[in-house]
């Protein structure tokens, strides 16, 4: 059983003299938007020399805020607020699922699971209700500027943009113009 071999290794976890428990004082007032993608994970944040506990992560499909989804924007308005954040990074990633997403294949998988797409997503395209990207660059800008309109987070946190190669883990930054 899943939860069973977790348990176990969790007993070893609690017992090991390496586990590392990062504190409030080492919270640099940053925050993250990356992808969910499981390569990311453990990757990104030594990538860009932070410390476990250093920074706010928020993770989901394509590093995205989309319009109806206010799940991303209450993370950052509350880490603003209570956590004091000056800066926050959207971070897309090279070879993300997102940007490869297939609409004929979606339909069938959802169709397999018993799903009526159309039903489902009501008046959205398919594509648009995933959140399928076309460019990279372009998503983590749309994501910016839905940050930046949010009236419930202030203009004074800096946000940022920056694209990791997946398979390299190098960084650049993304033109806001
Ligand atoms: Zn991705």
């Amino acid at each position: 059983m899943l939860l069973d071999r977790i348990l176990e290794r969790n007993r070893n976890y609690v017992e090991s003299d390496a586990k590392q428990i990062p504190t409030s004082e080492d919270f640099k007032r940053i925050g993250l938007l990356y992808c969910m993608d499981p390569r990311l994970t453990g990757v990104v944040e030594p990538a860009m020399g932070f410390a476990p506990g250093e920074v706010v992560v928020l993770r989901n499909a394509g590093n995205q805020v989309l319009p109806e989804s206010r799940d991303v924007l209450r993370s950052i308005a509350m880490s603003v607020l209570h956590q004091g954040l000056t800066d926050f990074i959207v971070l897309g990633h090279t070879d993300c699922g997102m940007s490869k997403f297939d609409e004929t294949e979606t339909v069938q998988r959802l169709e397999q699971e018993g799903v009526d797409p159309e039903e489902a997503t009501g008046d959205k395209k398919i594509a648009e209700w995933f959140g399928a990207v076309d460019d990279i660059e372009e998503n983590v800008r749309k994501t910016i500027w839905a940050i930046r309109a949010c009236p419930l987070i202030s203009d004074k946190l800096n946000l940022h943009g920056m694209i990791i190669d997946t398979k390299t883990g190098a960084l650049r930054k993304v033109d806001m113009s």
